[in-house]
């Protein structure tokens, strides 16, 4: 097991209007872990990434951050405390170079405009082509993010999460469209920043991804917890088999 709690969630409850997209969920990630949450199609993983960065406020729970709870601060405020994240649709801006999208992620909850990082000071230029160069893009630091791949748009994404350097941060399908030689990249990065002490919490269809990555997965189903444990116990769980190969589960890749 690793360090303490460092995100946890109480009874999480979001609903939109009738349907219960997340159901009541328990769930913890300590610091040091890297954290899979997998489940079907609709089964609430980015509900749930979005009831954690204030992008949807919850109808119920509670969610601790650093020992402190977060539950009802605004997007920019759980930022400045040290959780990133990605979007499940790329967000990157495809007028701007890639420094630039750095830069400007750097600024997240300040005064994003572009005029502020025409002043960035030079270390952060610094630390923009040193994020660029360790994925991979360093070549690419002038050019517009728009004439990236998708897999280097995603990588570009990663790194507009690790400017701020956070503590946590979460990745919604991170790997989803792209290939898989990129996606062995993707997965050797988030070995090397977890071991340089970042905890990761990954949205994953890829089990494979997610077994040989994560310490610990969660697995939602219509919204409620099913299983939490090891890859192998999550591999083995009868209940996980059939919300994920049975008649009316099987794994999605929308
Ligand atoms: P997952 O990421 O696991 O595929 P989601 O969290 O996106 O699932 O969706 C969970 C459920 O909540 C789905 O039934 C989805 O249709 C519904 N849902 C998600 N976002 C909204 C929204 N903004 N308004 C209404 N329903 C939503
Ligand atoms: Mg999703």
């Amino acid at each position: 097991m690793n360090g303490s709690a460092l995100l946890e969630g109480r009874g999480v409850l979001k609903r939109f209007g009738g349907l219960c997209a997340v159901d009541k969920v328990d769930f913890q990630v300590n610091e040091g872990e890297i954290v899979g949450l997998i489940g079907p199609n609709g089964s609430g993983k980015t509900t749930l990434f979005n009831c954690i960065t204030g992008v949807h406020e919850v109808d119920g729970g509670e969610i601790l951050f650093k020992g402190e709870d977060i539950t009802d601060d605004q997007p920019y405020q759980i930022a400045r405390r040290g959780l990133a994240r990605t979007f499940q649709v790329i967000r990157v801006y495809r007028d701007l170079t890639v420094e630039e999208n750095l830069l400007l992620s750097r600024q997240w909850g300040e005064v994003p405009t572009i005029r502020s990082f025409t002043r960035a000071d030079r270390s952060l230029h610094d630390k923009a082509a040193e994020i660029a160069d360790f994925l991979l893009l360093g070549h690419h630091l002038y050019d517009k993010a728009g004439i990236l791949s998708g897999g280097q748009r995603r990588l570009l994404e990663l790194g507009m999460t690790l400017m701020p350097d956070p503590d946590l941060i979460l990745l919604d399908e991170a790997t989803s469209g792209i290939n898989p030689t990129l996606i062995e990249t993707i997965k050797d990065r988030i070995r090397e920043m977890n071991g340089r002490g970042l905890t990761l919490m990954l949205v994953e269809h890829d089990i494979r991804f997610i077994s040989d990555l994560c310490d610990r997965v969660i697995v939602l189903n219509y919204g409620k917890k099913m299983a939490d444990g090891t890859p192998d116990e999550i591999k083995s769980d009868e209940a996980v088999l059939e919300a994920y190969f049975g008649d009316d589960g099987g794994s999605d890749d929308a």
